[in-house]
């Protein structure tokens, strides 16, 4: 939750940026966060390359933006080099949140060290222990978030908005190239010299932990290459969540067994 400035404020800026982010480019967008919102505004990157995009957009632009990423532990090794090679390409430190200790070494204890495939209660705790609880921390005190996420990404996304109010977190959250394609993001990465994670080449076009993430066959939707052990309806891991602090995803069908790494967002 952000100290500073009062939510209304925050909400009404929100609106208007909804507003004026259909004129600008996403350049334009990201220069307007930093200059207006009242506080510290965080952008969580998984380096994939939509994120890669905006990281670049941050850096050679020198906004007032904190670059975060959630470093599971489980990541590929060609996200590690992609980390490295955008720091020295920018000259900027990618800050990094880790899990913390023992609620990991409980984690692992409990379930296993791949115990995510074994029920999907597992795979929420893992998430909940690698990312969910790291990303409050990322967030902690910020009062905006700016994601890559994209509106055709998944069934999931195609309701959201440009920006909107986080009322789990009380944040503006802001999603600058909401609507770009992957096709124009891929463009504007070789046009101006933005590193990417190889891996996209190879069929992984949504890239997450190594062990819960697949390339995807021709035609199958840009997702389907995450947790694709789940049903499809099931597959969201808990980092976007709407304002009653649910992960954004399909309600009706919710499964029935425990949700716990939702039930442990920050409030
Ligand atoms: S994506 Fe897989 S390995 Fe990564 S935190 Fe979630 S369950 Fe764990």
């Amino acid at each position: 939750m952000h100290d500073g400035s009062d939510t209304d404020g925050l909400k009404r800026l929100a609106a208007e940026f909804n507003e004026t982010f259909q004129r600008l480019d996403p350049a334009g967008r990201l220069a307007l966060l930093a200059e207006r919102i009242p506080g510290r505004v965080v952008f969580t990157t998984s380096l994939g390359i939509e994120d890669q995009m905006i990281t670049h957009l941050i850096f050679s632009n020198r906004l007032k933006i904190e670059v975060k990423t959630l470093d599971t532990g489980r990541l590929f090794p060609e996200t590690y080099t992609l980390w490295r090679k955008t720091e020295e390409q920018y000259g900027r430190r990618i800050k990094a949140l880790y899990p913390q200790a023992e609620a990991l070494e409980a984690l692992v204890d409990d379930q296993g060290i791949d115990g995510f495939y074994f029920a999907p209660e597992f795979r929420k705790n893992c998430c909940g222990v690698r990312k969910v609880e790291p990303l409050g921390r990322a967030l902690k005190g910020a009062a905006g978030w700016v994601t890559g996420l994209r509106r055709d990404q998944s069934a999931n996304r195609s309701d959201m908005e440009f920006v909107g109010f986080d009322a789990a977190r009380g944040l503006v959250k802001a999603n600058p190239i909401f609507d770009w394609t992957r096709d124009a993001i891929v463009a504007f990465t070789k046009e101006n010299g933005v590193p990417v994670n190889p891996l996209h080449e190879q069929g992984f076009l949504s890239i997450g932990c190594a062990p819960c993430t697949r390339a995807i066959r021709p035609g199958e939707p840009e997702r389907a290459g995450r947790w694709w052990w789940e049903e499809e309806t099931k597959r969201e891991c808990g980092l976007h969540v709407d304002g009653a602090g649910n992960p954004v995803r399909d309600l009706d069908n919710r499964p029935a067994h425990g949700d716990a790494a939702f039930e442990r967002l920050p409030q």
